[in-house]
């Protein structure tokens, strides 16, 4: 269903996209398999280079607070450097907003709200059985 959405969502223009240089911004990489798409789709219809700017840090550990995120395993910087990255999902270049400056953008401290999916320091501890339980229908599921 989400690559048929891709597929559905995302029409690179041949005409625009021949011979260009490309740069991407996109919100978040999470898993990165969107990401490798859409680098494939812009590559097939002719761009030459393709290169990934994240306005977000990398997220590298899940939400415990009511954000459907998938487990740490599943996300693509909880395991991989940035240069790794961009070889998985097929980039020229790869680079992301630092935590300092996505804080610095919201022109507070930082230490108001949380930020744990970039650092894995949580506000509020996470009981292990809520850790291990997040997940459990849909490894049932499986
Ligand atoms: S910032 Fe905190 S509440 Fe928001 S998605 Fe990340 S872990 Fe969840």
């Amino acid at each position: 269903m989400r690559e048929a959405g891709i597929r559905m969502k995302l029409n690179p223009l041949r005409d625009v996209l021949m011979g260009q240089r490309v740069v991407i911004v996109d919100d978040s990489i999470v898993r990165g398999t969107t990401s490798r798409k859409i680098v494939k789709a812009l590559r097939d219809a002719g761009a030459v280079e393709v290169h990934m700017r994240i306005s977000s840090p990398p997220v590298t550990h899940p939400c415990f607070y009511g954000i459907d995120t998938d487990s740490q395993d599943q996300l693509i910087a909880a395991t991989k450097s940035i240069a790794e990255i961009a070889a998985q999902i097929g980039v020229d270049s790869l680079s992301y907003l630092s935590w300092q400056g996505m804080i610095a953008a919201t022109y507070d401290t930082g230490d108001r709200f949380c930020s744990a999916c970039f650092t894995g320091k949580y506000p509020i501890s996470i009981p292990e059985p809520v850790k291990r339980q997040k997940l459990v229908l849909e490894q049932i599921a499986q």
